[in-house]
């Protein structure tokens, strides 16, 4: 997800409206990459054909579901206890190891969690919510902002989102107003440009008709209306210099970023369980605690051996082809026969760093109007998640730190304590008098967790001034789309969406056609199943 964070660090950073509109314009706001259309392998086409799908992340259950659905044997390797990979619902009980930490084991009420990994899909995700709608997930909205949440400037300055938006929406148009009617704009604007533009600014910054910024309802009331002569009472609006003054204006424009418009969504219980229904439709089930160590291929085979269980047992596995989607981070480590250049790009491959910390708490943000959405803070923390799960409830789970880059680099190198320490400081900051109401912290530093060693990689590292969300054009990248003999890497990693799950379905997609090409199986004439997320499964629903 490392366009919208390296958007929020350019905002964050933000000084002027100058770096905005490149931000902007780098999105091409409206211009995500369109989904691939999947049009499913042909019926029957794997037959007697053995495929090993190392990884039982989203993107190997979704290679798995889709070959097996043409005929393929598929056994999927996983080296953890349980499928979803990145995606993990922290529950009570959940016992998360760190390398180098002690293990920390949750104690949340029954029925909170929080997504350690990914927590929130965008309407946009079309093939993920597909996935969801055919293995009977029920979803439900994920609130990603709210006008109530705030703005915390490093000072400790709060301003709600709402007035945030609105003052500074005022306040630019009255300056514009001014420049207006000084006849500054008259070289640029027409005069039947500059005659609409008033009117509309009148409307857009709720000015006056003197072209004056005097404050308005949309920033809020000082008081709501009540009874008989309770009125309502318009705030004053806030200074430009204040506002500018809070190093957190820019994320202001958070929720205009397509990734993050509502209608935004999340499985009911937690992102897992999407990939628990998959897992759970495939003809055979996912082998778990099957770590691969070794793989070796021959002309016609790849031989893959693998610790299985607690007890550490080799065993081995051959099989025609393989989908591996373990991230580079971790693939660098393992025993392959590939080549020395390909096993040098792989680990040339730069990784980012991401943290969240965890709390159970009485929801104190809920008596403040906020429900769901998200306070920016600023570094290290960067920001404050408020559950959009179980609204009204006795207890809610609030992240008091997500963060990712170099701020989270150092970060995660403070002790586990330091972190809870810092985390909980931000809420203490946003929420004056409720830091002491947090609970049973809980840390997670993705580059520490076994089996990920890191986030997502980060492909656009040396060219921070793209996003990387749809604009991954790396000669790595590049080569690493290509088999490797009998192997195809796969996995969101591979994708132009690498911190999204939607990537590591495109990615898994587009692997197994190659696969079933490379087989010389394509048979066009074969009837082709309604695959979800294809024109002809829209058809059908
Ligand atoms: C903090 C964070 C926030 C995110 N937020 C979002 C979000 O809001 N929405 C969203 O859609 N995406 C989000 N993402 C990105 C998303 O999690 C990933 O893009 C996606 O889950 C990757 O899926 P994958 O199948 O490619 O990889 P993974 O989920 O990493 O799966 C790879 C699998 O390989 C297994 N494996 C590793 N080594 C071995 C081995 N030796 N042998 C066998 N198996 C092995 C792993 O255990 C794992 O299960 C977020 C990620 C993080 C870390």
């Amino acid at each position: 997800m490392t366009t919208r964070r390296r958007f929020l660090a350019n905002l964050g950073m933000m000084a002027g409206s100058g770096p905005v509109l490149c931000a902007l314009q780098a999105l091409g706001i409206g211009g995500y990459a369109h989904a691939q259309e999947w049009r499913g392998l042909p019926v029957g086409l794997g037959q007697g054909k053995h495929v090993a799908v190392l990884g039982a992340g989203i993107s190997g259950l979704v290679a798995a579901h889709e070959l097996e659905q043409a005929g393929f044997t598929v056994t999927v390797l996983e080296a953890r206890g349980r499928v979803g990979g990145r995606a993990w619902a922290l529950r009570d009980g959940t016992k998360v190891d760190m390398v180098g930490e002690a293990q920390q084991t949750v104690a949340f009420d029954a029925g909170n969690y929080i997504n350690a990994g990914p927590a929130r899909i965008p309407s946009i995700h079309h093939d993920f919510l597909a996935y969801a709608r055919k293995f009977g997930v029920p979803m439900e909205v994920e609130v990603n902002s709210s006008r109530s949440a705030y703005l915390v400037g490093a000072d400790g300055d709060r301003v709600r989102m709402r007035t945030a938006i609105n003052d500074t929406r005022g306040r630019i148009s009255e300056l514009l107003a001014k420049a207006v009617n000084q006849g500054a704009l008259d070289q640029t604007l027409s005069s039947a440009d500059k005659e609409r533009l008033m009117p509309f600014l009148i409307k857009y910054g709720d000015l006056n008709k003197d072209g004056r910024f005097l404050g308005s309802e949309r920033s809020g009331f000082i008081a709501p209306p009540g009874a008989v002569n309770d009125m309502m009472q318009k705030p004053a609006p806030l200074e430009l210099s204040r506002l500018l003054g809070n190093e957190q204006l820019g994320m202001s424009l958070f929720e205009d970023f397509p990734y993050m418009q509502a209608t935004m969504f999340e499985p009911v219980g937690g992102m897992d369980r999407v990939h628990m229904a998959i897992a759970k439709a495939l003809k055979v089930p996912p082998v778990l605690g099957a770590e691969v160590v070794r793989l070796r291929q021959s002309p016609d085979s790849v031989r893959l051996a693998y610790k299985y269980g607690s007890g550490g047992e080799m065993r081995n596995l051959t099989a025609d082809y393989v989908i591996s989607t373990i991230p580079f981070s971790v693939l660098r480590q393992i025993d392959t026969d590939f080549p020395r250049s390909t096993k040098a790009q792989i680990a040339s491959v730069p990784y980012d760093a991401s943290n969240k910390v965890a709390f159970e708490a009485p929801r104190f943000w809920e008596q403040d109007d906020i429900y769901g959405g998200l306070s920016f803070v600023g570094p290290p923390t960067a920001l404050i998640w408020y559950p959009s799960t179980g609204l009204h409830s006795k207890r809610g789970v609030i992240l008091g730190c997500y963060n990712s880059g170099k701020v989270a680099q150092a970060f995660q190198a403070l002790t586990l304590e330091d972190q809870i320490a810092a985390s909980r400081a931000a809420i203490e900051k946003a929420h004056p008098g409720n830091g002491k109401a947090l609970e049973k912290a809980v840390v997670v530093n993705w580059s520490k967790i076994p089996f990920s060693l890191g986030p997502w990689p980060d492909w656009n590292e040396k060219k921070p001034e793209l996003p990387h969300d749809g604009h991954i054009d790396d000669p790595v990248f590049r080569a690493l789309q290509v088999p490797i003999g009998r192997v195809y890497l796969a996995g969101a990693q591979l994708s132009q969406t690498p911190g999204w799950q939607e990537g590591g379905i495109h990615s898994a997609w587009a692997q197994i056609e190659k696969l079933a090409r490379r087989a010389g199986m394509s048979r066009a004439t074969e009837p082709m199943q309604p695959v979800v997320g294809s024109a002809a499964h829209r058809a059908t629903e």
